[in-house]
């Protein structure tokens, strides 16, 4: 069994599309209990570093390690090792409950495959009573508890975000990926966010957050990896980040 402290890392990665090289030598480190962002320009790289990471695209070379190589193609084997994530767009079941809609993500995060999770409702009362309890306690978590009934289409788009988060978060994963989570927020939506990342991360799950938004970023990451054309342009804490030159004429803007 692996060190619960034991990090994400990233060595080298190198992945084209079509003779184009996406990501291009980039290594980052995702540690538990911390909030790592990943920021940079549209195009830069920051969604297919977080699907060479959840295991969906095999990187041509590099290595993805928790404690030992992750190997690509099996994202379900992923979430089995810990790791769930959330997608820009979420991806959530219109016609169920909120609450079915957390369970299915167990099962979706965790081993069983799509088919499976629809044909295979929980076999024994008593599994089916431990998954709702532990959906139950992550929509307590992002704060929908009350709407744990209501069909999924009713929810507003906002609520839907947080939905996905409490789907990531039902497994108790050790390292959460979260990719542009406040897209489409409200200032005040974006503040509960911000407390919502920053108490699972002090709970000891590792947080990689893909944002555009860079005040979320500054504001609640521990460490923050800038990339630019696929390449690290910088790494360090936001207040380093922050004053990095390069960083504030390419993507800042200042
Ligand atoms: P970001 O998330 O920073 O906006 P992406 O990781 O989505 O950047 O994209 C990085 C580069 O890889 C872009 O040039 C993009 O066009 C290209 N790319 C990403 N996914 C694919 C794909 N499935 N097929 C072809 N090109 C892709």
């Amino acid at each position: 069994r692996r060190d619960e402290r034991t990090p994400v890392v990233l060595t080298d990665i190198v992945l084209s599309f079509g003779g184009v090289r996406a990501i291009d030598g980039v290594s980052l480190t995702i540690e538990t209990g911390k909030v790592h962002g990943l920021i940079g320009p549209n195009g830069s790289g920051k969604t297919t570093t977080l699907n060479v990471i959840s295991g969906y695209y095999a990187p041509e070379k590099g290595s993805v390690t928790l404690g030992q190589p992750l190997e690509p193609g099996a994202p379900e084997t992923r979430a089995g090792r810990g790791i769930a994530r959330t997608f820009q767009t979420p991806r959530i079941v219109g016609e169920a409950s909120v609450i079915d809609n957390v369970m299915i993500g167990a099962t979706i995060q965790g081993q069983a495959t799509f088919m499976e999770t629809l044909f295979s409702l929980p076999r024994h009362r008593a599994d089916e009573r431990r998954l709702r309890g532990a959906a139950m306690t992550a929509l307590a978590a992002v704060g929908l508890e009350a709407l744990a009934d209501v069909r999924a289409d009713r929810l507003q788009h906002s609520e839907l975000r947080f939905v996905e988060i409490a789907r990531a978060l039902v497994l108790r994963p050790a390292f959460l990926m979260l990719d542009e989570p406040a897209a489409g927020l409200s200032v005040s939506e974006i503040e509960r966010l911000a407390a919502l990342i920053k108490g699972i991360s002090r709970q000891g799950t590792g947080v990689l957050l893909v944002e555009h938004h860079a005040d979320l970023i500054f504001d609640i990451c521990d460490h923050v990896t800038v990339l630019n054309l696929g390449r690290v342009l910088a790494a360090g804490t936001p207040s380093e980040i922050r004053v990095h030159k390069e960083v504030v004429s390419a993507y800042l803007g200042g």
